[in-house]
């Protein structure tokens, strides 16, 4: 049986003046399911987040959230969406718990605020002034925010920016567990480990457009090569002797930083290991692994997400 359909998309544009920043983009999204937008800075990310959370006009194309059309219901699809955005401020001089307080008071129904403190790991910091809190601290506390009507949907833009990598972990866990009670999560990020870990599917946003949509082992499995081969050498040959090793499907030279990319890994290390002690090449550094969401990203765009 299909689920309910959650966030239905339909070929949304947003223009700035010359610049056409979302290009026609078109999804939907489970009830229950974590969906990222995963893209490098400036690919469309937040702009379409803000479309569809009623902050920013649609120049053309249709968005439904919970049934509720963007453009024509909007006190309806506040009422079911939490919205946890990159630029959120916070009175800073505020405790905790008051704005908790605060906020609620601003619905005509809310969560337990206890329950909602204990689950976004604030108990201990429940009396302390929000200038002082961390920045994984003062995040939790947003997607507190987020979460005190209850909405079916929530959005959380670059919800990890920032953090240090133990703060990360302990949101990537909250995130999980909003999956976990039914909630529906669109979130956007330019971190390609943690849309691996939380997603369910993903989006790969590049100037302004979807370019894949999947789940994160589909998007992955659909490469030609499913494995890397990485090393060092003081003096690589050309890409055509690589080109030229059993099982080598491509091969990318950087300095001396070579990546062998291969769908036969066992082939391609054999075949590179025996040519190399003919020639005497002295490798350094050499590691396998397993193709990633970046490696999809540069096999789509020929970059980088993180030198775009
Ligand atoms: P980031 O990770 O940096 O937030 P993003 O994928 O969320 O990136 P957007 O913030 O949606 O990308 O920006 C998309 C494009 O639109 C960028 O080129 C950006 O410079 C441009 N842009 C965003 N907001 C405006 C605005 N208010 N006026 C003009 N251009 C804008």
């Amino acid at each position: 049986m299909q689920s309910e359909i959650m966030v239905d998309v339909k070929g949304l544009f947003k223009r700035y003046e010359a610049l056409t920043a979302v290009k026609g983009v078109s999804f939907s999204v489970h009830k229950g399911e974590i969906f990222g937008l995963l893209g490098p800075n400036g690919a469309g990310k937040t702009t379409t987040i803000e479309m569809l959370v009623g902050l920013r006009k649609p120049d053309e194309g249709t968005a439904e959230l919970a049934g509720f059309d963007v453009k024509k219901e909007v006190n309806k699809v506040k009422e079911v969406i939490g919205v946890q955005l990159q630029s959120t401020s916070l009175f800073e001089l505020l405790k905790v718990e008051e704005i908790l307080h605060l906020y609620a008071s601003f619905y005509p129904t809310h969560v337990n605020i206890e329950d909602l403190i204990t689950e976004m790991l604030l108990t201990e910091k429940r009396n302390d002034r929000i200038k002082g809190l961390s920045g994984g601290q003062k995040q939790r506390l947003a997607i507190a925010l987020a979460l005190i009507h209850d909405p079916h949907i929530v959005f959380l833009d670059e919800p990890t920016t920032g953090l240090d990598p133990q703060a990360r972990r302990t949101l990537w866990d909250i995130v999980l567990r909003l999956k976990k009670r039914g909630k529906t999560v669109i979130l956007s990020t330019h971190y390609m480990d943690e849309a691996h870990v939380l997603c369910d599917r993903i989006g790969i946003m590049d100037q302004g457009e979807l370019i894949a949509l999947d789940t994160p082992a589909n998007l992955v499995k659909k490469l030609k090569s499913t494995s890397t081969i990485e090393f060092q050498l003081s003096n690589p040959p050309e890409k055509e002797w690589f080109m030229n090793l059993a099982g080598v499907e491509d091969v990318s030279i950087r300095d001396t930083y070579v990546q062998l990319y291969t769908d036969d890994l066992q082939a391609a290390l054999t075949s590179f290991i025996s040519a190399s002690a003919e020639h005497e090449f002295k490798i350094q550094d050499l590691q396998t692994r397993l193709a990633t969401l970046e490696d999809v990203f540069i096999s789509m765009t020929g970059r980088s997400i993180r030198e775009s």
